[in-house]
C-alpha cells in the first residue's frame, strides 16, 4: 500500500516534488505558524481531522448531531470495512518488523514467509450479517498476502544489495514507514490523540489509505496531517497520497492519488476546522443538505440516516 513502484518514483521525483519547490507554500500556511492567523485555533473544540475532513454529509451534520447532542449511532458497514481492512495493513507492517528483529537478517525471509494473518483484525465483526462478514474475510485474506508478497520481495531486494545489513537498517530501508502515527494536534486546534494511517519517511510523504470510492475532500486528510507533522516537527511536509484499494475477483487493485500540498488546500483545510468547531461552540444546527449522499458511492447509508430521516 505504501511502497511505490518505479514509475511512481519517478513521477514523484521528477514531477511532483520540483512542482512543490517552484509553488513554495506561503509561511503563513506552514504548521509551524500555529501560533498566528490564519492557522491560530479562533474556537474552543478539539474537533477530531475525521471530523473536519471526512466531509461524507455535506453539511456536517454529523459533526453536530455527535458533539453537540451526543448522537453516536453504530458505525455502518463500510466503516466497519474500512477499519478492519486499516488494520489489517497496519498488523501486516508491524508483524514484519517484527520479524525482521526477532529473526534477524539471517532469519527473517522464513519468518515473514511463515507469518500467517490477517487474525486480530478479524476478531470483532459486530454489526455485519453472515454474507458481509465473509466478503470482508475474503477482502483481508487477499489484502494480507498481497502485502505480504510485497514486503518479502522488498526485504530480499534490500538483502541482496546490502548482505551485511544489521536488522535495524534493514527495517528502515525495507520499510521506510511508520503506521498509525500517534498525532498531538493541540496547536492547531485539533484533537491530543489524532492517528494518520501512514507517514512515508523516505519520500517524504503523508499517505492515507482508503477504501471507498474517490472524493474530493479526502485530499483535507493528508493536508491536515501534514499539518499537524510541520507543527510538531517543524519540517515540511509538501505532498500527500491518497492510496484507494478496491477488490475484484479476489485480487487487489490500487490507485494513488499524489498530490502537492498547496496554499489552497491548507486554506481549505483551515477554513472547514474553523467552520465546525464554530458550529459546535454555539452549537449551530446546520440542517440536512437538499440530498443526503447515496449508498451507492461506496460509503453505506449514512449512519445518522434513521435520526435526520426518521426511517
Ligand atoms: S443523514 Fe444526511 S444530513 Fe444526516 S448526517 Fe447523514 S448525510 Fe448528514
Amino acid at each position: 500500500m505504501y511502497f511505490l513502484n518505479h514509475e511512481e518514483q519517478r513521477y514523484l521525483m521528477r514531477r511532483l516534488l520540483p512542482q512543490a519547490r517552484a509553488n513554495e507554500v506561503h509561511p503563513e500556511l506552514r504548521g509551524w505558524s500555529w501560533h498566528q492567523p490564519p492557522l491560530l485555533p479562533v474556537y474552543e473544540p478539539c474537533l477530531a481531522l475525521y471530523e473536519i475532513a471526512g466531509q461524507y454529509c455535506p453539511t456536517g451534520r454529523d459533526v453536530f448531531l455527535r458533539r453537540v447532542l451526543g448522537h453516536r449511532p453504530a458505525p455502518n458497514a463500510a466503516m466497519i470495512a474500512g477499519r478492519v481492512l486499516h488494520q489489517v495493513v497496519a498488523d501486516l507492517v508491524l508483524a514484519t518488523k517484527h520479524a525482521i528483529y526477532a529473526s534477524g537478517t539471517a532469519g527473517c525471509v522464513a519468518a515473514l514467509l511463515a507469518l500467517i494473518g490477517p487474525n486480530g483484525a478479524l476478531s470483532d465483526l459486530d454489526g455485519l450479517d453472515a454474507d458481509q462478514r465473509a466478503v470482508l474475510r475474503d477482502q483481508a485474506q487477499s489484502l494480507w498476502a498481497f502485502e505480504q508478497r510485497r514486503v518479502v520481495a522488498r526485504v530480499e531486494d534490500v538483502l541482496s544489495r546490502q548482505p551485511h545489513i544489521g536488522a535495524d537498517s534493514l527495517a528502515a530501508l525495507a520499510l521506510p514507514v511508520t503506521v498509525e502515527s500517534r498525532l498531538d494536534g493541540r496547536f492547531l486546534g485539533l484533537s491530543s490523540h489524532l492517528s494518520a494511517d501512514a507517514f512515508n519517511f523516505a519520500e517524504p510523504m503523508m499517505v492515507d489509505l482508503k477504501f471507498g470510492s474517490p472524493q474530493p475532500f479526502h485530499r483535507l486528510s493528508t493536508t491536515g496531517y501534514a499539518l499537524v507533522m510541520e507543527s510538531l516537527y517543524e519540517v515540511p511536509v509538501n505532498v500527500g497520497c491518497i492510496v484507494y484499494v478496491r477488490f475484484r475477483d479476489g485480487q487487489v487493485l490500487i490507485e494513488r492519488d499524489f498530490h502537492h500540498l498547496s496554499d489552497e488546500l491548507r486554506q481549505e483545510f483551515i477554513e472547514a476546522r474553523d467552520e465546525r468547531a464554530q458550529m459546535v461552540e454555539e452549537e449551530i444546527d446546520p440542517g440536512a443538505p437538499a440530498e443526503c449522499p447515496p449508498a451507492s458511492e461506496g460509503h453505506g447509508v449514512c449512519h445518522y440516516w434513521a435520526y435526520c430521516h426518521g426511517a
